[in-house]
């Protein structure tokens, strides 16, 4: 265990330090192409439209050509994307970064209410969709009182055109593209690439500024001898990974797109998880790497649907996002007949994202597993001080893959990366003598549903605009299906004869459906501290 504990009680990763080169995402992804530019670089699973690598990296020049030219992107400007995950996804991502802009990302089930905030605060110049995103990205736009183009990607069950949408085959496909334009984008490393929203420790989503230099260094440390979880791409071998986790959330767009992207492997989309398309991708496209997130996990295991030829072609699952419960992987692993790798990963958007994971013949499937090469880990008490191994307190993260801040938000990035570069996961854990990481609960505030963010204040801010609502406050509590829910406390005006259900009818509204208030149990009065702060600790022993 060379490198793991050292003095001051800081944990270094046991794999080597790795070198991180100085260069964009897409040179990144493109620096070793011509080894297979003839290989599926992304298919969908359902219509089995696909590009190679070269097709991708054509194309998303085109893409990006075009945006400056006949959209007038501009350096750091910022285009929103909302849909599903498929291969014009990746398309869109790529080309976006290559014409200098940002991309900011939406979950494509997340209701005007939802996506307005975010276009307020990330201030998109472009917004891309698909045709049934069109209407909600319309909705938001006028509670947003914006008015930018939009860009539709092909759609699933329909694909007409509103006559005011661009087509993005029309600008991806282009001919006569005039590539000189591209020589006009500066970006350097340290510049703002993938602008994701988190919550982080406390508050409403936050948009999390990730660099360049952020996500090429966490495809490289998940390149380490010690760590890594593909085999190398061959003129013989090529692994395929299904990405089924939403590219909009930083696990499935660092981890199963651009990472994957980066060393040739055949990235397979589906839109949604559905128990049957699901399982005959699995097979149909031979997956050898599955990216999984609990509640997959919990499918596989529980769902007697799922047998061990299912499972024939993969050779390494991994699993992060929430903690998963230990039964569900040893239903899995009892599934299978052959020596599978089961690694869990654990990571934050603010981290892009993966900073602990375990190498392929790993045995410990509980373990969140070490720090990735070029990372440190402390764990520290109340009073700041550094612990030493098994014992309990807040985790930190040190490392070239911690976020640069949270955007136009100088206070909350001060909240959480101190003066000499750590940052405060607002996760509790212990590390053990050979440097393996524990999650055993949260500080923080955040609710995870199914591994999506689910942030209080938000609920709560939605809970307060309800008339008959004087108060409110959110905690999660266990869920067995989805790891954990919302629930809600709420006061009510004086007088107000309001049912609990008329309540969770206006949230349910306004937020996506995994954001939905599982019970309401309503107080005279809520418990704070003396500045008036809620304190959800107490709500949840007391309550919940
Ligand atoms: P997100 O920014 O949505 O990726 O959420 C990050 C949070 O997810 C972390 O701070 C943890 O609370 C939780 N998380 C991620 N991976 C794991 C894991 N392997 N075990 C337990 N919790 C995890």
């Amino acid at each position: 265990n060379e490198g793991t504990w050292t003095s001051g009680n800081i944990v270094k990763s046991p794999a080597k330090d790795v070198e991180i080169p100085n260069r964009l995402i897409p040179e990144h992804i493109w620096e070793n192409m011509e080894k297979w530019p003839d290989k599926t670089a992304v298919i969908c699973g359902i219509t089995k439209r696909s590009f190679t690598y070269h097709q991708l990296y054509k194309n998303s020049r085109n893409l990006a050509a075009k945006l400056r030219n006949s959209l007038n992107i501009r350096d750091s400007d910022v285009i929103c994307i909302m849909m599903p995950n498929s291969p014009d996804y990746a398309l869109a991502i790529l080309g976006t970064l290559q014409a200098g802009a940002e991309v900011t990302t939406v979950n494509p089930i997340y209701t005007a209410h939802e996506v307005h905030r975010q276009l307020l605060l990330s201030k998109p110049k472009l917004l891309i969709g698909i045709p049934e995103t069109i209407s909600v990205l319309k909705d938001a736009l006028k509670l947003a009182k914006m008015d930018i183009p939009i860009i539709s990607c092909r759609g699933y069950a329909n694909n007409d055109l509103p006559d005011d949408v661009i087509a993005f085959d029309e600008l991806a496909n282009a001919t006569n593209v005039d590539y000189d334009v591209l020589k006009d984008v500066s970006r350097t490393p340290s510049d703002i690439a993938l602008l994701p929203y988190s919550s982080g420790t406390t508050g409403l989503p936050k948009g999390v500024e990730l660099t360049n230099r952020n996500i090429v260094s966490n495809c490289v440390q998940q390149n380490s001898n010690g760590l890594r979880h593909y085999q190398d791409t061959t003129s013989t071998y090529q692994d395929a990974t299904l990405a089924v986790l939403p590219f909009y959330h930083i696990y499935g767009l660092s981890i199963v797109l651009l990472h994957k992207l980066s060393v040739g492997v055949k990235v397979v989309t589906l839109p949604k998880f559905q128990p049957q398309s699901f399982l005959t991708t699995l097979k149909e496209q031979k997956i050898s790497i599955f990216c999984a997130a609990p509640p997959l996990i919990l499918f596989l295991g529980s769902n007697p649907e799922v047998k061990n030829e299912d499972l024939e072609s993969l050779n390494v699952i991994t699993c992060g996002a929430a903690p998963l419960p230990k039964l569900d992987i040893y239903r899995v692993l009892n599934k299978t007949k052959k020596n599978l790798a089961f690694l869990q990963l654990y990571g934050l958007t603010e981290t892009a994202p993966l900073v602990t994971t375990l190498p392929n013949n790993s045995k410990n499937y509980v373990s969140a597993g070490v720090a990735v090469p070029n990372t440190e880990l402390k764990i520290i008490n109340t009073d700041e001080i550094a612990l030493g191994p098994n014992e309990v307190g807040e985790l930190l993260v040190r490392g070239p893959q911690v976020m640069k801040g949270y955007r136009n938000n100088p206070e909350a990035t001060k909240q959480v990366i101190t003066e000499d570069g750590w940052f405060r996961t607002g996760d509790i854990a212990s590390i053990d003598e050979d440097g393996a990481l524990t999650i055993t609960d949260r500080v923080k505030e955040l609710i995870k549903v199914k591994g999506y963010q689910v942030a209080p204040a938000e609920l709560e801010s939605i809970l307060r605009e309800h008339p008959d609502v004087e108060d409110a406050g959110v905690v999660g509590v266990p869920d067995s299906r989805t790891g954990e829910a919302p629930k809600a406390f709420v006061v009510v005006k004086e007088g107000s004869k309001t049912k609990a259900m008329n309540i969770l009818n206006y949230v349910s509204e306004r937020v996506a459906e995994f954001k939905r208030i599982k019970e309401i149990v309503f107080l005279d009065s809520l418990p704070k501290n003396p500045s008036g702060k809620l304190l959800r600790r107490i709500l949840k022993e007391k309550y919940a």
